[in-house]
């Protein structure tokens, strides 16, 4: 029986590949014992769903909505309240990353100003944090509308800044209650951004694969979200306008948000969390540069559970190196120095990862992480 050293709580690991019949491939992701807590959202994936948001509100029994965009999906925001039908209070154009309280502050007094009832957040993960932010303090229902596939409309996880200290809330009441995916909304997404947005949703179900908490379910969903992606990314990349992929991709963002909204994350999200928030590194961005890094590191550590991604993949010995070829063909960012990271801050960055201690498959020091950050600064291929 495996016990996880790392672990405060210790807990029994499955010790057994489950039994397969002959000439049924061992795909399984049975486990012996496992917690779960299913979640009661609303989710409608369907081209051109944002044109029923009136209904969706009114489901909710709300009349005043507040949209919620970035300035830079204002015209998008404007779009969407001609289709609310008189159900809305307004649109607050104001989210930016990384979640800053001072726009949640503004945001928060807006909203009980126009007297809304309910948030409808359209855009990315900067958006929808707002819109979490705003239902932390008023309790309001969300709907969330996804432009990236960055994930968080799946997740009762905020994270916000203040006085450039990012710290991260768990909590049920910011659970978006209602999600719609519209393909159309995502087929504008620029490529680059596409290609990073990707990797960023990818990495939450490669690390939800070996999570410490993870169940049968999550690992199902992981590896569906991954597939997805290997599927339909390079698709999207060739023919950005292919709404059958963007369609698969969308659909990968959803799987890989609710594992993330599911299980424990380990050291990419430290990794990435810390050089966000401490340097800001721009968040897809670095997710994309220090996947494969990441994986490769903890990838001997957690063979079996990463199995099913290198057969994705193709069958290869380390999942982290083939995410680097993977990344690499769609022509994604492979540096942290082209990010705008400073080399004399890698020992800091590193410092600061180890500083409280996780959960990790592969135990690690100082040393190691510095290494692994030294070769994601210079985007070496890792070490199969
Ligand atoms: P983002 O929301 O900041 O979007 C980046 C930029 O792209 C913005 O200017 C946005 O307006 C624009 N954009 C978004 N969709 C577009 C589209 N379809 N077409 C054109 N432009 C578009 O970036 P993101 O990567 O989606 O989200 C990052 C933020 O989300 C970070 O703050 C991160 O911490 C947070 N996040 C939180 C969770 C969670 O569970 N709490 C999960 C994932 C990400």
């Amino acid at each position: 029986m495996l016990i996880s050293k790392n672990s405060n709580h210790m807990r029994k690991m499955p010790d057994y590949a489950p039994a397969t019949q002959e000439g049924v491939p061992s795909m399984s992701h049975f486990q012996d014992s496992f917690e779960t807590n299913a979640t009661g959202v609303r989710v409608r994936f369907e081209r051109g769903v944002r044109h029923e948001i009136a209904s969706e509100i009114a489901r909710l029994g709300c009349s005043r909505a507040l949209v919620l965009a970035t300035p830079q999906q204002a015209d998008t925001a404007m779009e969407l309240t001609s289709f609310v039908n008189g159900h809305a209070a307004g649109v607050f154009t104001k989210a930016a990353m990384h979640t800053p309280i001072e726009v949640t502050q503004e945001a928060v007094e807006h909203t009980r100003h126009v007297e809304a009832d309910c948030l409808v957040a359209i855009g990315g993960g900067s958006t929808t944090g707002l819109g979490k932010a705003i239902a932390l303090q008023t309790d309001l229902p969300q709907i969330v509308i996804p432009t990236t596939y960055a994930g968080s409309e799946a997740t009762a996880i905020l994270g916000q800044t203040e006085n450039g200290v990012k710290t991260t809330v768990t909590n049920a009441k910011v659970l978006p209650e209602v999600i719609l995916y519209d393909v159309d909304l995502i087929a504008g997404l620029p490529v680059d951004m596409t290609v990073t947005s990707g990797l960023n949703a990818m990495a939450h179900a490669a690390e939800a694969l070996y999570a410490k908490n993870r169940n049968p379910v999550s690992s199902a969903l992981a590896v569906e979200g991954i597939r997805a992606f290997i599927n339909a990314l390079p698709r999207v990349r060739e023919k950005p306008e292919d709404l059958q992929a963007r369609g698969e991709t969308l659909y990968g963002a959803w799987l890989c948000g609710t594992v993330l909204g599911q299980v424990g994350m380990a050291l990419h999200h430290k990794l990435c969390h810390t050089l966000g928030g401490s340097f800001d590194m721009p968040h897809a961005q670095t997710h994309a540069v220090v996947l494969p890094h990441a994986i490769a590191f903890n990838a001997k550590a957690a063979s079996d559970a990463l199995s099913p991604m290198a057969s994705i993949l193709g069958d290869v010995k380390n999942p982290g190196t083939a995410l680097y070829d993977f990344a690499k063909k769609l022509d994604a960012p492979m540096t942290l120095a082209e990010l705008g990271m400073k080399e004399g801050d890698l020992h800091r960055a590193a410092e600061l990862a180890v500083k409280n201690p996780y959960w990790n498959p592969q135990p690690f020091q100082k040393s190691d992480i510095h290494a692994l950050l030294e070769n994601a600064f210079a985007g070496e291929r890792p070490a199969g």
